[in-house]
């Protein structure tokens, strides 16, 4: 039996997520930029729903407890994918990747 997310642990993971899908599963064949991860835009609303910009937290060890450490997020899309192959087991928390703001031109 799994332990459940308290709601602000959920709310933490989304907000972690940088409201991106975590997946960085190789294999899956909703990644969508050159690292490999998905990162599919998560609508806070959304959580929950199988529509493509829903979203799921799910433990990364299954018999794990209901904390930060053990969540991530996921959208619909790869939150099936991991279903259907038991990939439940990457990283919650990945490194924060920092926000890219394009160089200015000229002066
Ligand atoms: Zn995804
Ligand atoms: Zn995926």
């Amino acid at each position: 039996m799994q332990h459940e997310f308290p709601h602000a642990v959920i709310r933490e993971a989304y907000n972690l997520s940088q409201h991106r899908c975590q997946c960085t599963d190789p294999n899956c064949p909703h990644k969508s930029d050159d690292e490999g991860r998905c990162y599919q835009i998560l609508r806070w609303p959304a959580h929950g729903d199988n529509t493509p910009d829903g979203w799921h937290a799910v433990h990364i060890d299954p018999a794990g407890p209901g904390t930060i450490s053990n969540c991530q997020v996921l959208c619909s899309r790869c939150y099936q994918y991991a279903l259907a192959t038991g990939r439940l087991t990457k990283p919650a928390v990945e490194r924060r990747r920092p926000v890219l703001v394009p160089a200015t031109a000229g002066a």
